[in-house]
C-alpha cells in the first residue's frame, strides 16, 4: 500500500528510481576483516562485534526499515548480517548448532506492521541454514520507555530489570543480534538474562555501532 504512494527511492541514500543502489550496496558490503570488535561504554561481558559504524547508508537503511516499515530493506541488511555470522563461524568465535537471539526492542509502529525488524533481518540472514536458528527468546517489558536521547545512566535505569526471557530457552550456543549498539546496556541485559537461564552466550553482533 505504502509503496504505491511513495516515490521509488534508495533506502540508503534517497537516490531516485531504485530501492537499493549500487553505492549503498558497496557501503554495506562486509570487508574481509569485519565485523570489528567494539567496546561500548557498558561492558556486556561478551565480545561485541559490529558490521560498521552507525552512519550513512547503514544508518538510513536501519532507520527506514524500522520507522517507515520498508520491508524491502530486510534483504540488504540480512545479506550483511549473514556474512558477519559466517565470519564469526570461520574465525571460531561461535560454533554450530547456533541460535540467534534478537535483542529485545520496544514496541513500535513498524514492529506491529511487519514484525520486529531485527528478527526479520536475522531470519532472512540464516534462512535455509540447517544449523542456525532464530529464537526471539527475549522481550522488553512494557515499562521501558524509548531510550533515544537518554544518557548512559538514564538508559541503564530504563532497561535494567526489564529484559525478560520468553518461551523456551535456546538449547545451543547463542549470538545476540541487534541493529544498533550504543551504550551496550541492552546487550548487557540480554547477555545477563540469557546466562542466568543457563544459556551459553558466545558474542553480540550488531549491524551498526555508534
Ligand atoms: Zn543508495
Amino acid at each position: 500500500m505504502l509503496d504505491l504512494i511513495l516515490p521509488l527511492e534508495c533506502g540508503g541514500c534517497g537516490a531516485p528510481s531504485t530501492r537499493w543502489c549500487e553505492a549503498c550496496a558497496l557501503e554495506l558490503a562486509v570487508r574481509p576483516d569485519e565485523p570489528h570488535v567494539v567496546n561500548p561504554r557498558v561492558d556486556p561481558e561478551a565480545p561485541v562485534f559490529a558490521l560498521g559504524r552507525y552512519a550513512g547508508a547503514r544508518r538510513r537503511a536501519i532507520l527506514t526499515l524500522k520507522e517507515n516499515g520498508r520491508g524491502d530493506l530486510v534483504a540488504p541488511l540480512a545479506l550483511a548480517l549473514a556474512v558477519g555470522v559466517y565470519r564469526l563461524l570461520t574465525w571460531g568465535m561461535v560454533e554450530t548448532p547456533l541460535t540467534i537471539v534478537p535483542a529485545p526492542t520496544r514496541r513500535s509502529a513498524a514492529r506491529r506492521r511487519g514484525g520486529d525488524p531485527v528478527t526479520r533481518v536475522a531470519r532472512a540472514a540464516v534462512a535455509g541454514h540447517p544449523d542456525i536458528t532464530v529464537a526471539p527468546a527475549l522481550r522488553m517489558k512494557a515499562l521501558a520507555r524509548d531510550s533515544v536521547g537518554l544518557g548512559t545512566s538514564a538508559r541503564e535505569r530504563n532497561i535494567a530489570g526489564r529484559v525478560v526471557l520468553r518461551g523456551r530457552r535456546p538449547g545451543t550456543e547463542v549470538v545476540v543480534v541487534d541493529d544498533v549498539v550504543t551504550t551496550g546496556t541492552t546487550a548487557r541485559e540480554s547477555v545477563r538474562i540469557l546466562r542466568a537461564a543457563g544459556v551459553r552466550v558466545a558474542a553480540v553482533l550488531a549491524i551498526a555501532a555508534t
